[in-house]
């Protein structure tokens, strides 16, 4: 059942700093509230005061300058996987959005949620990390750029101070030559295992080592030592072992309802090949 708790509707970022630095502890950032009331109604989580950033004319805008995109925190799964310039600049994310929970959940939930809950069972943030993603912060201090991989700090953790709302996040629009893809693995609510590769190819060969980053079954996102396969040919089934090898060696799985350790290993290995036939279909 749900606690009685106030929520206060900001209408600019700076409203919400200010309610976070007045509430402190006992208030929470709610943007979609699909894991925030979920949690609350479960207990697990209890907040007096709720800051509704959804009020917020400026985080609700996607944005493609030249070389970014700059998704705002109150942008929805759902604006995402249909957006025009998504769909044109950052296919594969917006496939990713496509595949997310439900579509009352992608219609509700943001991006910026799903990164600021830190739960590691998520799509976005694999395949983020190997587009180098940063996220934007605003605090009383003024507004701070991180890389998402620094940004996210353990399981349910991030980086976020206590006077901050997070702004944005920005994707670097990618090279002309690179191709993305994310593949995942799914029984329950959400992914058991999520592989994302990023990579410049040249011909049928990559350009450079590729970016892999494996989500879902550790604490955060792990990436890949791929230094060994620059240059390789996708279509060569010893770059398909060594990746799947790379891969498992990369991440310390950890045991839940969606499978053992070794499993998830197991998994891990697998999908790193068909991430790279996604990739190599185009
Ligand atoms: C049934 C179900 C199935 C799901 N399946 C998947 C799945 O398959 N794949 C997947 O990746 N995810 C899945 N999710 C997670 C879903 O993506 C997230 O619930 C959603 O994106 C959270 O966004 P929200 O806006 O609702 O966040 P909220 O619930 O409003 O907030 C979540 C957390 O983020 C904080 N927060 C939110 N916005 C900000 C901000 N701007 N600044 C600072 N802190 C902020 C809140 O304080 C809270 O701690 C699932 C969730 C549910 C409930």
């Amino acid at each position: 059942m749900l606690r009685r708790f106030e929520v206060h509707r900001a209408t600019s970022v700076e409203e919400a700093v200010d309610l976070r630095v007045r509430y402190g502890d006992d208030a929470a950032v709610y943007a979609g509230g699909t894991e925030l009331l979920l949690a609350m109604k479960l207990g697990i989580a209890r907040w007096a005061h709720l800051i509704d950033v959804k009020p917020i004319r400026e985080l609700s805008r996607v944005a493609v300058a030249r070389d970014t995109v700059r998704i705002g925190a109150t942008v929805t799964h759902w604006d995402l996987e249909r957006h025009p310039d998504v769909t044109r600049v950052l296919p594969a994310l917006a496939r990713l959005e496509a595949s997310v929970a439900n579509v009352r959940v992608r219609a509700a939930g943001t991006l910026a949620g799903n990164i600021a809950f830190a739960e590691p069972h998520a799509d976005p943030p694999a395949l983020l990390v190997a587009l180098g993603a940063r996220v934007v912060a605003r605090g009383r201090r003024g507004e701070r750029t991180l890389p998402l991989e620094e940004f996210v700090t353990g399981m349910y953790q991030t980086a976020l101070g206590g006077d901050e709302i997070l702004t944005a996040v920005e994707v670097p629009v990618p090279a002309p030559d690179a191709r993305a893809a994310y593949v995942k693995f799914q029984v329950l609510e959400r992914p058991s295992v999520g592989v994302a590769i990023v990579a410049k190819v040249n011909g049928a060969s990559f350009a450079g080592p590729p970016a892999v980053v494996v989500g879902a079954v550790d604490e955060l996102p792990r990436r890949v030592d791929t230094a060994a396969l620059a240059g390789a040919s996708l279509a060569d089934a010893r770059v398909a072992d060594a990746l799947a090898a790379s891969a498992r060696a990369a991440v310390s799985p950890v045991a839940d309802l969606a499978g053992s350790e070794e499993y998830k290993r197991h998994l891990v290995g697998v999908f790193a090949r068909r991430a790279l036939t996604a990739l190599a279909a185009g």
